[in-house]
Parts: C-alpha cells; structure tokens; sequence
C-alpha cells in the first residue's frame, strides 16, 4: 500500500533545496519552499544594481556530473547550454606571465617554469584510472586526498612549481582558497574529470535560467526568513518573519537547505553529534569590485600570483554589448589576503578603498571612464574543505541516511563546492525520505 504523502517544508531555495523540493513534490508530497531572499537561487542567478550587473555567485557550470546533466535534461535546460570552450586566463608572476587553463589538458605542458620532472609526472598522474574511481560530486570520494593538504597535495605528486604555477593561481582567482588551508579532496574529486575535457557552460539568458526552471510548479514563498524550527513527535513546527509578521508553519518533515553554517542556529534541539558536526562547517568569503564604463573594453582575464602581491586574485574586463545597449564593465575579485583585511578593518562596503590602487594601475582611465562601481560582499562564498571536514561530512551523512528523521539536511557543504554538488545533495535528501517514510 502506497504510504501517506507528508506535509513538507523546505528551507531555502537554493540549487539544493530546489532540487529537493522538486523531486518530494513529484514523490507525491506536499511541499512548500521558504525562502529568506526575494528570488529563488541562493547563490546562483543575475543581480543588478543601477545598471552593474554581475552574478550572485556561480558563473559556469561543469558538465561532469551524471545526475545533474540528467536533471538538466528533465527540465528542459539542455538545449540553453551554451559551451566555453578551452577557458584561460593570463596569469602573473613576480617576473613573467604566463596562460593558465581553467581545465587542463595537454597544452598545460607548455606552461613555462616546469622541470622536465614535473611535466612527466604530469603525462603519468593516472587520471583516467583516478576519473573512474572518484565522484566530481562527492569530495569524499576521495579519503586519501581529504588527510591532507591541497598544497602538500600537488607538491608530492606533481612539484612545487605545478602547485605555484598551474594550481595555486586557479584556486586563489576562482574559489579564494589558498591551497595550504584547503584538503586535497575537492581536488582529486574534480580534477580527473576536468582535465583533458576542454569544455564548460553557460546558460544562454543567464544562470539564473537554472533556478527559475527547477523552481518551476513549486510553491514559494520569497523574502520568508526562518528564524527558529521545532520538533516533536507529532511534527515540526517552523517559525518565520515576514513582512515584519511572525508567523508559523506546520508541516511532517522538514528539509533543512540553508548554508551549513546556518543550519544549527536555526534548532535549539539537535543532538550532541549532529550539533558536533555543524561547528565545523565552515565558510569562506569573498569580496569583488564591479565597474560600469561609459566606453568599450577589449574582453581580458587575468590572475595574480600570491608572490606578485596585491589585493585584486583576479582581473577582468568585460566587453559592453551594443546591441543590448549593456555597458562595459571591470571585475576585481579580491585576494584571500584583502579579504581577511576587509573584515579586520571593518571594510566590507568599501571595498574599493582597498583595491583602487592595483585598479588604477590595471586600468589607467578608471578615473575617467567609470560611470558607477557597486561592491560585492558574499559572507558565505563556499564551504571550505579542510583536512578532515570530508569526513566528517560522510560521517554525518551516513547517520543521516541510517533512519528516519523528523529533519533532513542538503546544500553544497554535504557533498561538493559546486552547484552540480549542491544538486546532488538534494537528490540524496529527497531520496532519505522516500527510503524512510515511502513514497504515496
Ligand atoms: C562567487 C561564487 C562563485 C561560484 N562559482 C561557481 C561556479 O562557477 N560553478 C559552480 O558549479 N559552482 C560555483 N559556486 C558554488 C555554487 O554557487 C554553490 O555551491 C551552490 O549554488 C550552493 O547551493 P546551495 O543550495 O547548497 O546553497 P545556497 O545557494 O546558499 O542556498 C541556501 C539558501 O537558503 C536561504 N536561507 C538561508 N537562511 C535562511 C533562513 N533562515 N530562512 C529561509 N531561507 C534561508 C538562502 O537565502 C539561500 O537562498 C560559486 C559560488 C560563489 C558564491
């Protein structure tokens, strides 16, 4: 007999509550999103301020991940995957300049500064054998990697100067991560699928095309802020704010997809393990500058190596559209050094102040051709997997999936810093519940 469908509840509309959210309704529950921001996508989707436009978060998306090509497929999102292809960026060095491949292949090679060593080692890393053996999805998938650094990483397998030169440059310009302070696991669970394949996407219209089609047929309540969520045997009961209003839902199940980091402080009842577990989550963030021009930029993508030291990790200029009538406009994605320093100085909205210098000598017009700048602050950029946190994710995962609970959790900080991860999480909440409580 087909059990009772339950009233659920998500908690954020994110990629991973999303997909969660979408998956229990076709199960056959009831299910309703609330979500504390005033548009589904979390960090994914288009923002504009008096004309700059730029990304809440994710620009591309790797196409890797099985599940989620799947889940593209079903939701008609395929065809609007428009390919980048053989993506790089200039790299600089205290003393030259290099290219640096967003996904490496062969050319990679060619990067100067290598010995003949490192590029051998390169040529033998064994990532066809390593692609079958790791899931892009799940950062534990590779246990070794997660016992140790990403920096101790690359220097044992590859060479000091693959960590310096190819490694450290794309991690500090894409993720903000410095390699000594992340494990090896979002490495060595990503990089075999990544290298050799040249390719990734965008979504013609946007990246926000993403959110709005899984968000599709799902009841949402926007700008609803959970503020607290009990339990008891008969259910859950979840507080909001809105509109100045407190209210209170009702529901059987609630799926908790908020940023890790969140979670907890949204239950005064966790047990001891489950409370253990999120004290370690952890966030990193990251500050960028956006600049609208009033004249044309030739299109260009620099990162900046820690040695060649300054504020701005990565540089770009963006080509205004004269079609669309869109404007030019300059990125400056700050270091991890500058951010630490935004937050000790208290300069989170003033980001600017700290990056104008190395903008000015980066684009000596600034002062004459910028019509308007908007500053950037993502508090929780990524969840940051140091050594050991893969672990302690699969650990926390696999009590998750051992019983049935009144409360299940997914986001990006229980399988991958990728939004393809961020998916895949929800996936797994979605199919907790239906292993635990059965599907109507
Ligand atoms: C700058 C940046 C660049 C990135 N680049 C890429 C990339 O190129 N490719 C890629 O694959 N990934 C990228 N990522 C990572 C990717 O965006 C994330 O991994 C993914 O989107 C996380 O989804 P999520 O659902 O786990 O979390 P989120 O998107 O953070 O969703 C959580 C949601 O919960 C809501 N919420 C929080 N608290 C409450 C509350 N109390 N009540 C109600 N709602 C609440 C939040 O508003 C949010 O909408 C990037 C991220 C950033 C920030």
């Amino acid at each position: 007999m087909a059990a009772p469908g339950k009233r659920i509840v998500v908690v954020g509309a994110g990629i991973a509550g999303l997909t969660a959210a979408r998956q229990l309704q076709q199960q056959g529950h009831e299910v309703r999103v609330l979500e504390a921001g005033p548009m589904p996508g979390g960090r994914v989707g288009e923002r504009m301020v008096r004309g700059i436009r730029f990304n809440a978060g994710a620009r591309l998306v790797y196409a890797f991940s099985k599940p989620f090509n799947a889940l593209l497929d079903e939701i008609g999102l395929t065809p609007a995957l428009v390919p980048v292809r053989r993506l790089s960026a200039e790299c600089v060095g205290t003393a030259d300049r290099w290219t640096v491949e967003l996904m490496p292949g062969l050319s990679s090679l060619l990067t100067p500064g290598l010995s003949l060593t490192e590029r051998l080692r390169f040529v033998a890393f064994g990532l066809a054998a390593l692609r079958a053996r790791t899931d892009p999805d799940d950062a534990a998938s590779t246990p070794a990697a997660d016992a140790v650094t990403l920096a101790d990483h690359i220097r044992d397998r590859l060479g000091a100067n693959v960590l310096e030169r190819m490694v450290a440059p794309v991690f500090r310009g894409t993720r903000c991560w410095n390699p000594e302070e992340v494990s090896a696991a979002f490495f060595a669970s990503t990089a075999p699928h990544l290298v050799g394949k040249d390719t990734v996407h965008v979504f013609q219209g946007g990246m926000g095309r993403l959110p709005q089609a899984l968000a599709d047929g799902l009841a949402i309540d926007c700008d609803t802020r959970v503020t607290r969520i009990e339990t008891s045997g008969s259910g859950c009961r979840i507080h909001v704010e809105r509109e100045g209003q407190n209210l209170v839902h009702e529901a059987d199940l609630v799926v908790c997809a908020t940023e890790g980091s969140l979670a907890s402080g949204l239950f005064a009842d966790l047990d001891p393990e489950t409370r253990a577990f999120f004290a370690g989550v952890r966030y990193n963030s990251l500050g960028i500058v956006h600049y609208r021009l009033n004249r044309q930029v030739e299109p260009a993508m620099q990162f900046f190596t820690r040695a060649a030291a300054g504020p701005v990790a990565t540089w770009q200029q963006v080509p205004g559209n004269e079609t669309t009538g869109e404007a030019a406009q300059l990125y400056a994605q700050l270091s991890p050094e500058a951010v630490r320093e935004a937050i000790e100085r208290g300069m989170t909205d003033r980001l600017d102040e700290l990056v104008s210098d190395r903008v000015r000598a980066l684009y000596p017009g600034l002062d004459r051709d910028c019509a308007d700048l908007h500053n950037q602050w993502i508090a929780r950029k990524l969840p940051v997997f140091y050594p050991g946190y893969a672990r302690s994710m699969s650990n926390f995962r696999e009590r998750q999936s051992a019983s049935p609970k009144k409360v299940y959790f997914c986001g990006d900080y229980l399988a991958q810093a990728l939004i393809t991860g961020a998916a895949a999480s929800g996936e797994r909440a979605a199919r907790d519940i239906a292993n635990h409580w059965g599907t109507p």
